[in-house]
């Protein structure tokens, strides 16, 4: 069964090709560090943890490198320093607002069910040339302005985008075109309005490093070619991020790491996952329907914002709704309950090939449903299939007995209270006291609790 997966750049699915089966290379843009990560940013993390289970499960898992950057130098980061510890220098407050949000970050993806990374590399450790000999941003920038594609100008580096005849190809916007349309005042010293940023000058309360260009920090797009480049080579399988990325960053990253390498491509594929809408609404910080992962995690299992996020076919828009999360929320439990404590099996071959269709999600939670069933009705083989392949997707990380606790304490229940008000109900029903017996079915509802009745005895779950 072949893996397809669609590209942006060619526009059109195809057959995934390792350039080396052995390792198969993947880099997937990583989080700016100055704020707590939004469920928006959480869809790429899922996204491409589900695509990297794949590939680990197609090709081996030690055989698949998988790369995700962390921003750690940028001007949104300055600001939340200066805002947050005004009283530190700058650096120090710098590297404080940079690691409790990389920490936060990683806490975030570890809920969602995401495996770690292979390599998460700092940008700040890729600016200048390394002891290593892995590629850096100042020799990229170097080599850029050797090979006639990059200038100084302005206390600038600028990439010069009219050295490249193909520029534009991923984002399909033509060089003219963007000339003509553009409105914003051109800065007096670009040779073309679309040039865009390597390196510029930081005055001294800035971060900075020295450079051949004077003392200075690299622009956003020139670390993840450094970064991609110095962990998978110049030319690597598969690179992914949010579909908000493809212009500028994912096309400004392909120019720079075509031209300083002299290679036709920088990745076979490019993979844009969709954007993430709150009830129907674009999400903003002014319309105040900002979702944190955080905020999320508090009221939810982490593996439930993950399987709410699957329902949707990751390159479609995705519309998250409260309604959605509590309908991914029961049939986790109910999948927990049959398959959490199946232990062994093999993942359904379904499901793989669902995935293995450019990660059709929605066609794989339709296996996982059907398998389900005849899991739940005494099919042993199925029922590890079932188990399987959940646990390859990131999911049933706990035991049944600890989810359904958790859930418990969650809701602020207490179980054995719950179990004694029970036997009180049964005993009132066996006496023919049904007054007292809804009044205590009455009790437990408000509670949140929800009773089953059935010929082996009363069970019973929480309502959320
Ligand atoms: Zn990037």
């Amino acid at each position: 069964m072949e893996l397809r997966l669609y590209d942006t750049l060619t526009r059109e699915k195809r057959t995934f090709v390792p350039l080396d089966s052995d390792n198969v290379r993947m880099y997937v843009c990583g989080p700016t560090v100055y704020d707590f990560a939004h469920i928006g940013n959480a869809r790429p993390v899922i996204v491409f943890d589900v695509l990297f289970r794949l590939l680990r499960h197609r090709y081996g898992e030690n055989h698949v490198t998988y790369v995700r950057n962390i921003t750690d130098v940028d001007d949104k980061i300055n600001d939340r320093a200066v805002r947050d510890f005004p009283g530190l220098p700058l650096n120090e407050a710098i590297r404080k607002v940079t690691e409790v949000t990389a920490n936060q970050f990683h806490a975030d993806a570890k809920a969602l069910g995401c495996l770690p990374p292979t390599f998460e590399p700092r940008a700040t450790d890729f600016v200048l040339p390394r002891s290593d000999g892995k590629a850096d941003m100042v020799t990229m920038i170097k080599q850029l302005i050797a090979g006639g594609h990059a200038y100084e100008a302005g206390g600038e580096v600028l990439f010069d985008v009219q050295s490249m005849p193909d520029y534009g190809k991923l984002s399909g916007r033509k060089l003219e075109e963007q000339l003509a349309g553009a409105r914003v005042a051109v800065d007096a010293h670009k040779k073309n309005p679309a040039d865009f940023v390597l390196w510029k000058q930081s005055s001294g309360d800035e971060p900075g490093w020295e450079s051949p260009w004077g003392r200075g920090r690299p622009g956003w797009h020139i670390e993840c070619s450094a970064m991609s480049a110095a962990y998978l080579g110049d030319v690597f399988d598969i690179h992914g991020g949010g579909l908000d990325l493809i212009f500028p960053h994912h096309e400004n990253e392909i120019a720079q790491s075509r031209c300083a390498h002299g290679t036709a491509t920088m990745a076979n594929c490019w993979m844009h996952n969709g954007f993430v809408n709150v009830e129907d609404e674009k999400m903003s910080k002014s319309l105040g329907n900002f979702v944190t992962i955080r905020e999320l995690l508090a009221d939810w299992p982490g593996e439930v914002l993950r399987l709410n996020m699957l329902k949707t076919h990751y390159r479609s828009p995705i519309d998250w709704t409260l309604k959605g999360v509590e309908e991914s929320a029961k049939t986790l439990d109910d999948w927990y309950w049959v398959a959490a404590d199946t232990k062994g099996g093999a993942p359904s071959e379904a499901v793989i090939e669902a995935l293995s269709d450019d990660l059709n999600t929605s066609q794989m939670i339709a296996s996982l449903h059907g398998l389900r069933k005849s899991a739940a009705s005494g099919n042993k083989r199925d029922r590890g299939a079932f188990a399987a392949s959940l646990r390859l997707l990131g999911f049933l990380s706990e035991s049944a007995a600890q989810w359904k606790s958790r859930k418990e304490q969650a809701s602020g229940v207490d179980a054995k209270h719950v179990d004694s008000l029970i036997s009180d109900r049964t005993a009132a029903r066996a006496r023919k006291d049904f007054r007292e017996s809804d009044r205590i079915r009455d009790q437990l509802a408000a509670m949140g609790v929800v009773i089953k009745d059935s010929k082996d005895g009363t069970t019973w779950e929480i309502a959320r």
